[in-house]
């Protein structure tokens, strides 16, 4: 990430212009004093406990796997260690929730190419979870742009274009994700010509990453059944609205059906490139059995408590929120295939560890809650969980501060989203954010991470937005994207701990606020989310 050029005149004004005219808690109105506990939050600790819940022992921690329950019982044992409160299911830390898995299944399915099998994930990988029983005879399609080529009901073959046009880093090797979206156009443009199947036949590029796609999408999809709506409208509906159906409304956003309707999904397969001239002649013989399965496997959230001081307040609550969850053990790169996740989002996880040593010794007047999000990279499911399974009514929710990436890129700069126009819902605890940041970090605020129209979409990908959704006030620190992101080199030895120290003071600060406050942050009227 280039130095930004903000100067800091430019940089005070656009923070001064980030809270609602008449928000209660505009900029050095804030008169709480910073507590003596915010010395407790200590440098050393940080990396210690990164190193330990980041280091090749954990393996990455992935949801639906032993790794995640090893680090969740571990995050446990850390906030029992400094005094604070269980407050899961049954006396516990920990929420259990399942997730609803669903995978091509390898033992239900198969391929056979002019009557030769190919085996699945090492000859042929499937694209996606499309299932389809389909024997028909294939048709050479070239690269799919000569529509003259008729493939209707046939088994269409086309030569693979990585693109990395339309793509978001998601994987963070460019090069898997211009093959998945060279596969993505190819499939679709099969499909929308009535391909009763399709066979994308690799390049050089789509032979290298063959194994990172076949690994990858042999794990198949996640959600989590009874979590809150996804896609809720925000603002109408209010709290404690919305939980239920974890899945996606009609017409994707609720909105009315589109006017074209999308191509039937078929079976989508990639081979290898060896078997381009082969594939070239039309009329071979295809036999493609996709089938999925699906099942439920076990994730969790583990929540804490602190209890506030003040009989009056205490039963209202300051969130803090990450997610304990990372990628696993994947496809090697550079001969490592551990995904450390030490930034994504260990560095959040290890903050709140320090903030929860210094509330214990210096709680405020509401109470906290700190609460680790499982299965956060398998799509939000823990927050969408909670956000309908909440431990504490969400009206007593007073702020939500997720951290998610918080400890790399430049020294100076950082982001708070939440902070600008659509995806503000609450000018007060802005306010509270801003001073914080003035006493503490006093970063710089990298705003573009925060606006409707950036690229990666970054204020939608983690775990305040099902809180967020329904009308709890919320905020997200990052310091952004990198280039070691959903890679095995976003380990414990890249972070910027003295960065790291000071995203922690900001977010402690901005909880504090929110935790002794008069008067609790409110909701903007009006607040509507773009999507
Ligand atoms: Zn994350």
């Amino acid at each position: 990430m280039p130095k930004s050029p903000i100067s800091s005149i430019a940089a005070l004004a656009l923070t001064a212009a980030l809270v609602a005219p008449g928000s209660a808690h505009a900029q050095g109105s804030i008169t709480i004093p910073t507590p003596g506990a915010m010395a407790l939050i200590k440098e050393a600790d940080l990396k210690a406990d990164l190193f330990a819940m980041a280091g090749d022992a954990m393996r990455g921690r992935e949801a639906g796997t032993l790794d995640e329950m090893r680090a969740s019982m571990w995050t446990a044992e850390q906030l029992r260690k400094f005094g604070v409160q269980p407050m899961g299911d049954d006396g516990t830390y920990f929420q259990w929730f399942n997730m609803r898995r669903t995978r091509i299944s390898t033992a239900s399915s198969s391929v056979r190419i002019g009557g030769k099998p190919f085996a699945l994930w090492t000859d042929a990988t499937p694209t996606s979870n499309n299932e389809g029983d389909i024997v028909g005879t294939t048709v050479f399609a070239g690269d799919g742009s000569d529509e003259t080529i008729d493939v209707r009901g046939r088994v269409a073959v086309v030569t693979l274009r990585p693109t990395s046009e339309g793509t978001r880093t998601t994987v963070n090797t460019p090069e898997y994700r211009a093959v998945r979206q060279g596969l993505t156009v190819a499939a679709n443009r099969m499909q929308q010509r009535g391909a009763a199947a399709v066979i994308i036949v690799a390049d050089t590029l789509g032979d290298r990453m063959f194994d990172a796609v076949a690994k990858l999408q042999s794990r198949g999809g996640y959600t989590v059944i009874g979590g809150a709506n996804r896609f809720a409208p925000a603002g109408g509906g209010g709290r404690g609205a919305g939980a239920g159906a974890g899945g996606r409304g009609a017409g994707g956003r609720g909105g009315a059906a589109p006017a074209t309707l999308p191509p039937r999904p078929v079976p989508v397969i990639m081979v290898r490139s060896q078997l381009l001239s082969q594939l070239r002649q039309d009329g071979q013989g295809a036999e493609i059995h996709i089938k999925t399965e699906q099942f439920d496997t076990p994730s969790v959230n583990i929540i804490g408590v602190v209890r506030g001081t003040d009989p009056k307040l205490r039963d209202e609550y300051v969130v803090f929120s990450s997610h304990q969850d990372h990628d696993g053990v994947r496809y090697t790169v550079d001969g490592d295939s551990i995904w450390n996740g030490a930034d994504d989002n260990g560095s959040t996880s290890v903050a709140m560890f320090a903030i929860a040593r210094a509330w214990v010794k210096q709680p405020s007047k509401r109470s906290a809650l700190f609460i680790y999000h499982g299965a956060e990279e398998r799509g939000l499911l823990g927050s969408l969980w909670h956000a309908a399974h909440p431990v504490v009514p969400l009206a007593q929710m007073v702020a939500v501060l997720n951290g998610d990436m918080i400890g790399r890129n430049h020294p100076d700069t950082a982001s708070i989203l939440g902070v600008q126009p659509p995806h503000r819902n609450s000018s007060d605890l802005v306010g509270m954010a801003l001073e914080a940041n003035r006493r503490t970090g006093k970063f710089v605020l990298d705003s573009i991470w925060d606006r409707p129209t950036h690229p990666e979409g970054w204020y939608f990908r983690s775990d305040h937005v099902p809180y967020a959704r329904l009308n709890v006030p919320a905020l997200m620190y990052s310091t952004n994207l990198h280039n070691d992101y959903h890679t095995p080199r976003d380990n414990p030895d890249r972070i910027d701990y003295p960065k790291l120290t000071r995203m922690t003071q900001w977010m402690y600060l901005t909880g504090w606020f929110a935790g002794n406050s008069a008067k609790r942050p409110t909701i903007d009227p009006g607040f509507q989310l773009e999507r």
